[in-house]
């Protein structure tokens, strides 16, 4: 047996360990979920509906103890609270939309006339979803609860980092007799996701571009499609004719917001020349106003770093950029309370393109400024980078705005706001460049993305001479 240990981020103590799922054990896993996988599609969407309805209802019923434990996985409450009212309203937003876009489709005529074709739609029997730490529980439904729709069965390979909402979730989930035969968690480190993924069909990755690569290798290896959904360094643009107290405020929210440990966190801003100035007092000013949830966990709006290396990275970031010229505006240093790791919200100006904290991933509550002359300038500042998962725009006219916005590289742009795709799920969207691949999550494509079409082409007519000569 391998024993994980999992440092509690607001105390930096030991406080929980698990048991890894030994990979002996994968066979058998797979071959129990893949049984119970056929009376699961045979039993139809709506039987499918009405049990995921019901974990939704258990969550919601007994949130106490997911709480808890997602509190003492990340460090939070906030967050937390949103996560778990995310999950259930995502789930019966699914529940809803599901009957139509998986009700059997009648056969079409063709072009050859006595020839008709049906539409079979075949789920992936068995899909593997392997989740980061940073909205455990979320980004660990956000594949497989889709995915159990479609009518395949599903192994979740949550973060070795936040593993201890796993407990109760499994819990909640063994109680929904129908479902828990279809629906697995299994606890480990990166080995394990790695060992799974080859009993798996499909595999739903969300995580860092660097694992995103070895998931996607390991897939193309075995033939099995790969959905990656990986990190980012959103840009913002900000035009001069913007309300620069509103802008200021979004901006805030959309970079500092669990504490910038989110993938669609905004990590740039772009603001022309003549508002540069007064934009970055106003977002520094806005920064000043939030605290750290140092003392009291459900006062401040800033939690802690989840982990030493994610620390370091922050570090090595805002050294690399102060080195470079950068000036710290607001905030710029990490302080320990308690044995736990706090980063103070932080704004940059001086910044350029030189600086890791323009190119690379911070992941921290970190605004870097940069002014530019023209639209072109903006545009050119934003694309010059490899990831493309979001972006945002602000600016009073509406036909730039959506002019700038249509030039990004980036799958989701917020325009006059910042992280719309977060409370958003009608848009379909896709990852651009090493942000990921893959289906969209959002709109019909969240479903259809765990279906392969199969052709059932059919000759009506039945006569006995050749017709194809
Ligand atoms: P990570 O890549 O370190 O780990 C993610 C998961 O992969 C974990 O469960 C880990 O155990 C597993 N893993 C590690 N090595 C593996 C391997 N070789 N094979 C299979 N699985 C392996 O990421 P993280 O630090 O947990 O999460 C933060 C990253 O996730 C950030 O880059 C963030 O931007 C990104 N993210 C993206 C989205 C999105 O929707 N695009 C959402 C949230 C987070």
């Amino acid at each position: 047996m391998y024993s994980i240990k999992v440092r509690n981020p607001r105390t930096g103590r030991i406080d929980y360990r698990f048991e890894q799922t030994e990979t002996e054990e994968l066979a058998l896993v797979a071959a129990s979920l893949r049984d119970a996988q056929k009376q699961w599609l045979e039993g139809g969407v709506e039987m499918r509906c009405r049990m995921l309805l019901e974990l939704a209802a258990a969550i919601s019923e007994q949130r106490g103890s997911l709480f808890d434990a997602l509190t003492a996985d990340t460090g939070r409450t906030r967050e937390t609270e949103l996560e778990i009212n995310a999950v259930i309203s995502s789930m019966e937003r699914w529940c809803r939309l599901a009957p139509e876009l998986l009700a059997a489709e009648e056969n079409k005529k063709t072009s050859i006339p006595f020839i008709e074709i049906g539409r079979q739609a075949a789920p992936y029997p068995l899909t593997v979803v392997i989740s980061p730490w940073n909205f455990p529980l979320l980004l660990s439904c956000i594949d497989a609860i889709p995915a159990l729709l479609a009518g395949s069965a599903v192994v979740v390979k949550p973060s070795e980092i936040t593993p201890r909402f796993v407990e109760p979730f499994s819990d909640i989930l063994a109680a929904v007799t129908g479902l828990a035969p279809v629906f697995r968690f299994l606890q480990g480190d990166g080995s394990l996701g790695s060992a799974l993924i080859d009993h798996a069909d499909l595999v739903c990755f969300t995580g860092s571009v660097k694992t995103g690569r070895q998931v996607a290798e390991a897939c193309a290896r075995n033939f099995i499609p790969a959905q990656l959904e990986l990190g980012g360094k959103d840009p913002a643009i900000v035009t001069a004719d913007t309300d620069i107290e509103r802008t200021a405020a979004a901006l805030c929210w959309g970079g500092m917001v669990n504490a910038g440990q989110s993938c669609l966190s905004i990590e740039r801003v772009y603001a022309e020349a003549p508002i540069c100035h007064d934009l970055t007092a106003a977002i520094a000013q806005e920064a000043r106003s939030l605290t750290m949830n140092t003392g009291n966990i459900d006062e401040g709006e800033i939690g802690p770093i989840i982990s030493e290396a994610q620390r370091d990275i922050i570090e090595t970031h805002l050294e690399d950029a102060a080195g470079k010229g950068a000036i710290t505006e607001c905030g710029g240093r990490i302080t320990e309370h308690n044995g736990g790791l706090w980063c103070q919200p932080t704004v940059l100006s001086n910044v350029d393109h030189d600086m890791l904290v323009m190119t690379d991933e911070t992941f921290g509550p970190i605004l870097p400024v940069m002014a530019f002359d023209t639209d072109e300038e903006a545009i050119e500042l934003a694309n010059d980078t490899a990831y493309g998962l979001s972006a945002a725009v602000f600016a009073n006219d509406a036909g730039r705005a959506r002019h700038i916005a249509g030039k990004l590289e980036a799958g989701a742009i917020s325009i006059n706001d910042a992280a719309l795709t977060s409370v958003m799920h009608e848009g379909e969207k896709q990852a651009f460049k090493s942000s990921g691949m893959g289906g969209s999550r959002m709109g019909p494509a969240s479903i259809r993305r765990f279906l392969r079409s199969k052709a059932l082409i059919e000759n009506t007519q039945l006569c006995r001479d050749p017709w194809w000569y």
